[in-house]
C-alpha cells in the first residue's frame, strides 16, 4: 500500500493514522501525499475516482490515478484507505466569537469561514490562522457593519463625505469586503461607488429599508445595485412574501432570477429557534445542543442558557413567526431558477453553534429537496465565490489551496458523512483523526 516510502508518518486503518498535525505548514517544509482517496470532484460532478493527491507548500500540486505518483524521501504519506477527500466546507456567514472558538469549525471539516461583522481581533486571528501560530479555518474578514441605521456597536455613517475615508481606512486595516447594514438610499449608492474604484466587494443585508422595499422597482434597484452577495435568504423571503401579487410569490421569484446577486442562505438560526418554541424542554432533551455546550466558553454558554430560559419562556408564544418551511420551499425554488446560493449559519447565536450549524444547515437543503451534491456545492464551491475565493478554494483541483477533509463515506450519497471528518487539512497543514480528537476534548 505504501510503495516505496521512505518516511512512513501513515497509517493503517481509520481511526489509526499516525501522521499528526504540523509536519507539513504553509511554509510547506514537507509534501503531503494523500493516496488511496476517492477525490469527491466538485467542478465536474462525476463519480468520485480513485487518485493520489499530493500537496506542496499548502497547494494541491498533484492529482493522479493509484501508483502514478513518485514519492522523496521527506514526503509525509497519508493513507486514506479508499476513503472520501472533499474539499473543505465554507462557512460564508458567521460570526467568530473568540480565537478559542476557531478550533469547533476545524473539528467539524469547516476549512474557511468568512466573518461578516469583522474587527482588529479578526484581522490578528487571520494572520495568525495563516501563519500556522494558531489552529483554525482561513479567515475572510469583512469590515464592521456599516449602517446609517444608529447602533453603538456598529459603525454609524450619515454623510456621503464620510464615506471613501472609511473604505479607505478598511482596505488599510486590511478588510476584504465592505459589511453594510441598511443604508439610506444616497448612502447606498456612496458606498457602492466608492467600493467598486477601490476593487472591494460590497456585503450584507438586503440594503434598504422601510416603504422602500414594499416599491417593487426599488426592490429590484437594490437587489441589482451591485453588492457581492446579499445575507439572510429568510429576510428576503419575508419581503418577496409581502411584495408578490399572490401566494405563489411567482413574481418575486422571478424578479430575484433576473437581479439577485448571489445570496447567502443562513436558515439553520431560525429553523432552531422555531423548534425551540414550539418543542421547549422535548428541544433540549433531544437536541445536540446541550450535548456541545461543553465546547463553548463560559461567556457564550452563560448566553445560551440565558436565551434558552427566554425561548422557554415564550413557549406557546411565537418568538419568531418566520415560516421555516417556507423558507425551505423559497431557498428550492431560487436554486433551481438559477440563482446562486451560498451556505451560512450566523454562528454566534446560542441556536447556531460555531462549526456544527453547518451540518444541520446542510440538512436542511436536503430537506428543502436538493441533492446531496446540490446541497455540498452551496457550501464549498459557491462559498469560495462569494468569498472573493472562485480560484483559491472550494474544489480540489491542482493549484488550489489543499482545503481537505478526508471522509470514511461518500458524501454525494450520505450527507451526514461531513459530520465525522477523520482528517481535515487547511492551507495544507494536516489534522489526522487523533489531532482531532485531541482538540474536541481539549475545547
Ligand atoms: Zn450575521
Amino acid at each position: 500500500m505504501l510503495l516505496g516510502v521512505h518516511n512512513v508518518f501513515a497509517v493503517a486503518a481509520f481511526g489509526t493514522l499516525l501522521v499528526s498535525c504540523s509536519q507539513s505548514g504553509p511554509s510547506g517544509a514537507a509534501r503531503v501525499v494523500l493516496t488511496n482517496v476517492h477525490v469527491v470532484d466538485m467542478d465536474n460532478e462525476r463519480e468520485p475516482q480513485l487518485r493520489t493527491v499530493t500537496v506542496a507548500d499548502g497547494f494541491i500540486e498533484s492529482i493522479v490515478g493509484p501508483g502514478e505518483h513518485s514519492t522523496s524521501r521527506d514526503d509525509i504519506i497519508v493513507d486514506g484507505n479508499g476513503g472520501y477527500l472533499s474539499p473543505g466546507l465554507i462557512d460564508a456567514h458567521t460570526h467568530v466569537r473568540s480565537k478559542a472558538n476557531l478550533p469547533l469549525y476545524v473539528v467539524n471539516g469547516v476549512t474557511t469561514v468568512r466573518e461578516m461583522n469583522g474587527s482588529p481581533a479578526h484581522l490578528r486571528w487571520k494572520r495568525l490562522v495563516a501563519e500556522g501560530s494558531i489552529v483554525g479555518p482561513n479567515m475572510v474578514v469583512a469590515s464592521p457593519i456599516t449602517t446609517s441605521d444608529s447602533n453603538i456597536y456598529w459603525r454609524h455613517i450619515s454623510e456621503v463625505e464620510e464615506v471613501a475615508p472609511l473604505i479607505d481606512a478598511y482596505l488599510r486595516e486590511g478588510y476584504d469586503f465592505v459589511k453594510i447594514y441598511e443604508l439610506e438610499p444616497r448612502l447606498l449608492q456612496a458606498v457602492l461607488e466608492t467600493a467598486a474604484k477601490s476593487g472591494i466587494g460590497v456585503v450584507g443585508h438586503y440594503p434598504v429599508r422601510g416603504d422602500f422595499k414594499r416599491d417593487p422597482v426599488e426592490f429590484e434597484r437594490a437587489l441589482a445595485s451591485g453588492m457581492a452577495s446579499i445575507e439572510h435568504l429568510e429576510e428576503l423571503f419575508e419581503m418577496v412574501r409581502l411584495n408578490s401579487r399572490d401566494d405563489s410569490m411567482d413574481d418575486g421569484i422571478e424578479l430575484l432570477r433576473r437581479s439577485a446577486p448571489p445570496l447567502t442562505t443562513v436558515v439553520v438560526r431560525k429553523w432552531n429557534q422555531n423548534r425551540i418554541v414550539r418543542l421547549g424542554q422535548d428541544y433540549l432533551d433531544e437536541n445536540r445542543l446541550f450535548q456541545i455546550t461543553h465546547y463553548l466558553g463560559p461567556t457564550h454558554l452563560a448566553e445560551v442558557r440565558e436565551s434558552l430560559r427566554g425561548f422557554e419562556a415564550r413557549r406557546g408564544v411565537p418568538a419568531d413567526t418566520t415560516d421555516v418551511n417556507g423558507v425551505l420551499d423559497f431557498l428550492k425554488r431560487l436554486h433551481d431558477s438559477g440563482v446562486i446560493l451560498s451556505l451560512g449559519t450566523d454562528s454566534h447565536s446560542p441556536t447556531a453553534i460555531a462549526g456544527f450549524a453547518v451540518h444541520e444547515e446542510l440538512a436542511l437543503y436536503l430537506q428543502a429537496g436538493l441533492s446531496p451534491a446540490e446541497a455540498l456545492t452551496l457550501a464549498t464551491v459557491n462559498g469560495a465565490g462569494v468569498s472573493g475565493l472562485n480560484g483559491v478554494t472550494g474544489s480540489i483541483s491542482i493549484g488550489k489551496r489543499a482545503d481537505l477533509i478526508l471522509l470514511t463515506e461518500n458524501p454525494l450519497e450520505n450527507l451526514s458523512a461531513l459530520r465525522r471528518p477523520i482528517g481535515v487539512m487547511i492551507g495544507g497543514r494536516w489534522f489526522g483523526p487523533e489531532e482531532l480528537e485531541r482538540m474536541r476534548q481539549a475545547l
